[in-house]
Order: structure tokens, then sequence, then C-alpha cells
């Protein structure tokens, strides 16, 4: 999405590309924003309801209410804010380690849960584990998709469950993690009262499973069984359920980062461009290339394009963010030697 001359929705900022199916009408709108006016989503009152219950139906039930997963950004920020001094849970912090993080990450997720005493634990994955993992997801030319967000989509999973996990083994009942509307959608779990939206769901969750069921047959074909408990087919084990806070309340970022600016002394990870919206791990700068290298959107792309649409940004703002983003060139050349990938982006993409 960084050429701001090609031919984008007027909208939500999108450009026309096949392999997504995002066509332009004659008013420069595209489909996803002409589909998403017609849609009706749940009222506030009835999601803010549906959180109070779970929170009440679990509060006290464990040596902690909950863990909430930690990342260092601003939307695990403010949810730790809110349930730590909104609705007063007790809180284990756990960050999981999938050795390619910055180190800023680990850094902020500290002082939030310093300042908000909440215990913060480190949840190590094993390190060859995680190289063969992401070796086998960027060099997969079946699992792929020309966004690259395949990526996204089995370490989110793979993130979750892992901190579910950790929440069962110390008899936690709840995870709390603070994934914003378009990621919880897309993982299927949002909910929903319009008829279009609860099809377009279910289109999500079938996809999902038959991304899961086929990453099993790959990793058979290619010899990787040690890696099929990286790719579960439930996002939680029993016993423990998962609490996605910004489906249940407007997520409004700007207002967010304000909030814990200004309460915790929370600052933004600018590693990705000089103006803060978006943040993630190191990798996604190589499927953010990707992605650019096949013409088409990535995940971060159609994030900021949703909140956009929704109001939640300004254009502005997100044309600001990729204008000023950082060239990562030498930094994708040490990731494909540190994930053993050989042969350069042209072989991955
Ligand atoms: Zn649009």
């Amino acid at each position: 999405m960084k050429d701001f001359t090609i031919k984008r929705c007027q909208k939500c900022l999108l450009p026309e590309n096949e392999p997504q199916n995002i066509r332009l009408d004659n008013n420069l709108i595209c489909n996803i924003c002409r589909q998403e006016a017609q849609e009706v989503r749940m009222d506030w009152a009835e999601l803010e309801a549906i959180f109070e219950n779970t929170l009440a139906k679990h509060r006290g039930k464990g040596a902690y209410d909950g863990v909430i997963m930690m990342s260092g950004g601003k939307d695990s920020a403010y949810l730790a804010y809110l349930l730590k001094r909104k609705y007063k849970l007790n809180l284990l912090g756990v960050i999981n380690d999938i050795h390619y993080e910055y180190q800023e990450t680990f850094d902020n997720a500290q002082k939030i849960c310093a300042a908000l005493e909440i215990p913060l634990q480190k949840n190590t994955l094993p390190k060859k584990m995680m190289q063969d993992f992401f070796n086998f997801l960027f060099t997969d030319q079946e699992l792929r998709d020309k966004g690259h967000g395949h990526i996204c989509l089995y370490c989110g999973r793979l993130m979750i469950r892992v901190a579910g996990e950790y929440a069962k083994a110390k008899g936690i009942p709840l995870v709390f993690s603070g994934h914003n509307p378009q990621q919880v959608f897309g993982m299927g779990e949002s909910f929903e009262v319009d008829e279009n939206r609860k099809i377009r769901q279910q289109m999500i969750i079938d996809l999902v499973n038959t991304a899961v069921t086929k990453s099993h047959v790959r990793l058979r074909l290619r010899n990787k069984n040690h890696l099929l408990p990286f790719f579960p087919k439930e996002l939680f084990p029993a016993g423990v359920s998962g609490l996605f806070m910004y489906q249940h309340f407007a997520y409004k970022p700007l207002e967010m980062m304000a909030t814990i600016k200004k309460e915790l002394g929370w600052q933004p990870i600018n590693k990705f461009s000089k103006t803060y919206i978006a943040s993630g791990c190191r990798l996604a700068k190589l499927w953010m290339h990707l992605a650019g290298l096949n013409n088409t959107s990535n995940y971060v792309d159609l994030e900021l394009s949703e909140q956009v649409r929704n109001g939640v940004l300004s254009k502005d703002m997100v044309k600001k963010f990729y204008e000023e983003a950082f060239d990562a060139t030498t930094e994708i050349e040490g990731l494909l030697a540190e994930l053993n990938i050989t042969g350069g982006v042209a072989a991955i993409k």
C-alpha cells in the first residue's frame, strides 16, 4: 500500500488488486467498503453485557482471574490498563518470546506491567523449533498466499494457544488479548447479528479450518511432524476461555494511546515508520516486503484500511505512516539468514 500514486479506494485507501479480489467502482469505492456499508453490527450495550457476564462467571475462580497477553504495543497496554484500573482484575501478564521480536517489545511490556503492578512472565518458545516453524511457513509454496497473511494466521493462532496452555497449567480460566476488531473477525471469533456477516464469518471459519488441515498435510509430506503441535486445531485448550476485549468496546486507538502515555508513561515502538499506528515483530518486515513484491496488500494494509473505513484513523494519519516508513532492506537480509532461507526474497515470494 506504500505507493500512493496507483488507483485506490477513496474511502479506505485500499489499492485495487487481483489476488485479494479488491475491485473499485466508477466512484473509486472498493467492494469491501460497499459491502460493509450495508451490514449491521451488534450494539455495544449487548457486547459489553457479554463481556461482563463472562468476567462474572470466572472472577475469583483461579490463582489469577486471567492471563493477559502482553506485546508492548498500544492495544495490549490499554487492555491491561482497563482490566486493572476499571475492572480491578487479578491478572498475570504473559509475553511469548518467539525469538523474532524487537527488544523494545519486552521492555515496553515490562514497563506497563510494572506501572499497573501486574506480574509479568516471559514464555520462551524453543528457539530451534521457532526457526523451523517460520522457515516452513515462509518456504512452503502450498500454504502461502501472495499477501503472506498466512504467516500471521498460523503464528497468531499459535501465540493464543500457548498463552492458553500457560493459563491452563496454572489453573487460570481466562485469557485476555488485545487483538483489534479486524483481527478478531479474521479469526472467526466475533459476535455477529447480521446475516451477511454471519455468512462471511462462517466462510472465515471454514478457511481457517482448511488452512490448519492443509498445514498438517504439508508438514507430514515434508517430514516435519515435530511441528504438528504448533498448528493446533482449537484456539484454546479445554477449560480455558478467551476474551477479546476490542470486540466488546469501541476501538479508539488514538484516544487509547493518549491515555496510556499519560497514565502509564507508555511510548510507541517506532520500528516501522516515524508515525506510529502499528507495530509488530521483526518478521513483519519480511512479509510486508514480500507482499509488496507480489503487488498485493499485506495484513497491516488491510487492518489500517479497515480502521480508516470505520472512522477510527484518519486517511492522513495512514498516509503519513506509509510516507514515513523505514527502509528494511538490510534487516530483511539478516532475517533470511536467521531463518536459514537461501536464494533471497525472490525464492520465497
Ligand atoms: Zn474501500
